[in-house]
Parts: C-alpha cells; structure tokens; sequence
C-alpha cells in the first residue's frame, strides 16, 4: 500500500493525464471512451477510491477531499469539451445544409400593408394625446351598435349604416366602432381617453369609395368642463400630425349624427388641387375626413353618467381616407385588390 503523500501523487499525475487527453480529443465516440477510462468501475480513480478504507481517519479525510476534487475537475472538463463538439458537429450540419452560392437577389421581404401602416400612425399620434387603446367585438348586439347609441330601433338614422343582420334586431357585424363608447363607458369611470380602431362592416356596394368591410378608428374623450372649442383644436393638431403637414387647412361643418350634439363632419383641403377644385374633390377644394361632435347627454344617461356632470367629445373615421389624401389615391378599393404594383409604393424600407 502507497504512503498518503505517493498516492496524492499520483492522482495529481491521472488528472494531469486525463487534461491532455480531453484537450486532444476532436470526436464525441472518442470523449465517450475517455469518460470509461477515468470513471470506469477498473479506472485509476475507482480503484484508488475502494482501497481508501485501508488508510487510517486522518489520511482517508484527506485522500478522500482531494479524489472528489481531482474527478470534479475531469467531469466539468469533459462537460465542457462536449458542449464545444455538440456545437461543431451542428455548425457543420448547417454548412452542409445552406449553399452559399444562391443568389438572394429574388428574396420578397413583404411589407406592412398601407392601412395598418395608417392605422399605427393613428394610434401612436393619439396614444401621444394620453389615449388609450380599447378593442372589442367585432360582433355585436344591436343595443351596444345602435340603441345606446341614441338610435332606437326604429330610428331613421339607421338608414345610414345598411348593417347585415346575423338575427333580425338582435346580433350583427358591428357598422361601426363607436359600440366601443358604450363598453368602455359601462366599465370605466370619467375621465376618459380612448381610442378603439378596427373592422367593421356595412350592406353597401362596393364602388370606388365604398366596401362592405372597411376599418375604422374612433376616439371618446369624456370629463369635467369638455367643450367644441376642445375638439376642434385637438383634431385640426392630431390630423396635422397625421398627415406631417401643419398647413394643411382642417374645417368643421354642421352635421348629424344621432350620438353627438352638435354634429360636424370634418374637412382638409385638398392637397392635389390646393383648395381650387379638382374631379379627386369633386370640384370642392375639400375632402371629408372623419365625424365627431359632443356626445348625446341621452347616450351618456344610457352608461350611467350623469351629463350635468360630465361632457365629451366623440370622433370617428377611416384610415382609407385619411391614405386617400395624404398620398392623392382616387379609388379605395386599391387598398383591398392586392396588386403588389400598388402596395410596393408604401413599402418600407
Ligand atoms: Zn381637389
């Protein structure tokens, strides 16, 4: 039997042994066999180990330390090497599988499509305002889509928004998203700033400015004190920002709408002809862009908001008009026919 001292010896000289064979070896099969030859039940180490019982309690404790350490050392090395062999062998698996002398000229990238890029416009610039986004159902009962919205069922503004009903007054595609007003409004107290951007959809036929899906984007802004002077400023900064144009003229005109009193239909002047008239305009130096105005008092009595309290303003409108102006495109359909030819203008690069 080896004196203490020979045998720490000559353990040192195993790892010493084991080091170099780990740092020579290029093959997984080949760190396998090293593995067996240092762990194995005949290795050096094992052997070494079952006779420590024969050394007396001093020696055993530190020839016992100094074992676990020397195979501590070789198990991390050896896990180490693997790690570094798994990682070639899978780099030449790639190098085998990809031809590096394809061209990459003919790659399609693809691009955001013009009305989402809108609709991101959009809500970041309101998002900057301290909106906030709400979503919903694109499928709605005909109380969220119309009667909360001051439209009962019999009511001739209904007229305006040929809706396809799933269930004769009850469940339809929603004609618009100001069904929006009303779900925020139930759950959520004043003040409020929301946004709610989405699909809906109409009986309409398709013709140069119509489709019987389009999206939309309405916004509510509800709280102590809010009047038209608030609405006009806010929307003639928010659509100048859209549009990256602070000259551009924003004009308010009367309207209706059965949800806001007083109603206005809302106007930029058309950037082809510069406000003299042309057939994009037809010969008014205007577009119409969105509708707003300040809520009904009755649709805020419908959420349970007391009116003589609280006032807002409600503002609705598609991206696609807002697209047909900044960029002078005549025909909405362009957006929905897929024809690269059209789309490739707004890629971004
Ligand atoms: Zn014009």
């Amino acid at each position: 039997m080896l004196d203490r001292k020979k045998l720490i010896n000559q353990i040192s000289t195993e790892r010493d042994q084991a080091i170099i064979d780990i740092d020579d070896c290029k093959d997984l099969e080949v760190l396998k066999k090293i593995h067996s030859k240092y762990f194995g039940k005949d290795s050096y180490l094992s052997k070494t180990i079952s006779q420590i019982k024969n050394y007396d309690k001093k020696d055993k404790i530190e020839i016992g330390q100094f074992s676990n350490k020397v195979k501590g050392e070789i198990q991390n090395k050896i896990k180490e090497k693997e790690l570094i062999l798994k990682n070639r062998v899978f780099l030449h698996e790639i190098e085998r599988d990809i031809d590096v002398t394809l061209s990459t000229n003919n790659i399609n990238i693809g691009s955001i499509h013009p009305i989402s890029q809108m609709m991101d416009n959009i809500t970041d610039n309101f998002k900057s305002f301290g909106f906030s986004i709400a979503s919903g159902p694109e499928i709605e009962t005909d109380w969220f889509c119309f009667q909360a919205l001051n439209m009962d069922i019999h009511h001739p503004a209904r007229d305006m928004q040929d809706t396809f009903y799933i269930e004769e007054n009850h469940i339809l595609p929603r004609t618009h998203t100001s069904s929006m007003q009303i779900r925020t409004m139930l759950k959520q107290k004043p003040p409020i700033r929301i946004l709610a951007p989405g699909k809906v959809y109409r009986n309409e036929n398709a013709d140069s400015r119509h489709s019987f899906m389009f999206y939309q984007y309405e916004g509510l802004v509800i709280d102590k004190s809010t009047n038209v002077s608030d609405l006009k400023s806010f929307l003639t900064i928010a659509l100048r920002n859209i549009f990256e144009n602070d000259k551009i003229e924003i004009r308010f005109r009367h309207s209706y709408f059965p949800y806001t009193e007083p109603s206005f239909e809302v106007d930029a002047t058309c950037i082809l002809c510069q406000g003299k008239g042309c057939n994009v305009c037809s010969n008014k130096g205007w577009i119409e862009l969105l509708g707003g105005g300040m809520v009904h008092p009755q649709v805020l009595r419908n959420v349970n908001i007391d009116p003589e309290i609280y006032q807002g303003f409600a503002f609705g409108g598609g991206p696609e008009r807002l697209l047909i102006v900044k960029n002078m495109i005549q025909d909405t359909r362009y957006f929905f026919e897929n024809d690269l030819r059209f789309l490739n203008q707004f890629k971004q690069i």
